[in-house]
């Protein structure tokens, strides 16, 4: 019997609807496929939700995200909203999401598709065979820490990590590194800040539970500049909230757009599954938006969160396919291509490769 699973869907501002839209078509399709089904319970947050309610993160989508088995994300945020209070923005909305899923684990695959080796702006043979997982504290860090204010005269934020925040998300990055070639790079900066120290301390020990991992340390500015200079020498990087913020981003640049790259938020309950890139406002309702990064999301979906294997692996696979047949979005559009997709051809195509 097909096994039926609830997948709250949460489209968000900007390109979010576009992306969103041609991840479900794949999603719908592998379901026929796999024999699985998908029920979708449509929710509001950001800047659709601020529109709608009045703010960012309605209590209905509170309960919502609960009551599902994974949840898919868009992006939030845009011009619209930018000059609210700032617990009122979309940024805060998603960030209130987070936390209250739990979902202190985020991670960032960033993968080179050796289709796509000229794309990025380095050269091919620095970014060929590029396959990291960014392993990012999400709930925690200066993002959240108390106090926080902003003054007329000065401004201030807190970081701070407790030993049970560093030691969980430390574990994660120590078990993705065993399935995969057993080497963790913790990235911190620990020469400046006493949290950084503290963070260092507390991932050294968590290390001696994994003494097949190779530990290594770096700090975040070198991590910078080892990514561009030789990003193959990393296999997982572990690190805190706002320094894997930007070093995921800069990661993204390897692949050839962030419009590529996917993410996985997981915790001890539900799932949030998103893009690692924003509502892209520059280029919403265009339509020529970039979904790959949200159709792959959704097969981290498959696998992390609801164990569909062959259903995943289809939709890798599915990816990999129009890209090497020379299928390409604008955002990666000088490279290589054969034909140039919008966003709803792009999930055409993915589609139409799923067998
Ligand atoms: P962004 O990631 O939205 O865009 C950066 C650049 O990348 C833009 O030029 C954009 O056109 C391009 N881009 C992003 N996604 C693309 C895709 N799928 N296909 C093709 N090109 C793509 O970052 P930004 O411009 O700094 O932020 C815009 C808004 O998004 C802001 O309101 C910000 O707060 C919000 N934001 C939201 C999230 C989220 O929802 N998780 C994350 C980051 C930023």
């Amino acid at each position: 019997m097909a096994k039926t699973y609830k997948i709250g869907i949460i489209r968000g501002d900007g390109i979010g609807p576009e992306i969103v839209t041609e991840a479900l078509k794949v999603l719908d399709k592998v379901g026929s496929v796999c024999d699985i089904n998908f029920e979708y319970k449509e929710m509001l947050l950001g800047g659709a939700a601020i529109d709608a309610t009045g703010v960012p993160f309605p209590d209905e989508t509170k309960k919502g995200v609960d009551s599902c088995d994974a949840v898919l994300f868009g992006a939030i945020g845009g011009p619209k909203w930018d000059n609210l209070e700032r617990r009122l923005r979309p940024e805060s909305g998603l960030l209130a999401l987070r936390a209250h899923m739990g979902t202190f684990a985020n991670l960032r695959p960033a993968v080179v598709y050796d289709e796509l080796v000229n794309a990025s702006t380095l050269k091919p043979e620095v970014v060929k065979g590029v396959d990291i997982m960014v392993v990012r504290e999400l709930i925690g860090g200066i993002y959240f820490g108390q106090p926080r204010e902003y003054l007329k005269d000065h401004s201030y934020n807190t970081m701070i990590y407790t030993r049970a925040e560093v030691t969980r998300i430390a574990k994660v990055a120590f078990e993705i590194a065993m399935k995969r070639d057993k080497r963790v790079c913790s990235v911190d900066k620990a020469n400046v800040l006493e949290v950084s120290q503290f963070w260092r301390d507390v991932v050294i020990e968590v290390a001696k539970e994994y003494p097949e991992v190779e530990l290594s340390h770096m700090y975040v500015d070198n991590a910078a500049m080892q990514l561009i200079r030789n990003p193959k020498q990393f296999d997982v990087i572990l690190t805190g909230n706002i320094f894997g913020d930007i070093l995921s981003d800069a990661a993204s640049m390897l692949s050839g757009s962030i419009g590529l790259l996917p993410s996985a938020s997981t915790g001890e309950g539900v799932g949030l599954y998103e893009p690692i890139h924003g509502s892209a406002p520059d280029i919403a309702g265009q339509g020529i938006a970039n979904p790959l990064a949200t159709i792959s999301s959704a097969a981290m979906m498959l696998k992390y969160a609801l164990g569909e294997m062959e259903a995943s692996s289809k939709i890798d696979h599915a990816i990999k396919q129009a890209l090497k047949d020379g299928y390409r979005t604008g955002d990666i559009g000088a490279y290589d291509a054969k034909t140039i997709c919008n966003c709803s051809q792009m999930g055409d195509v993915i589609v139409s490769y799923i067998k």
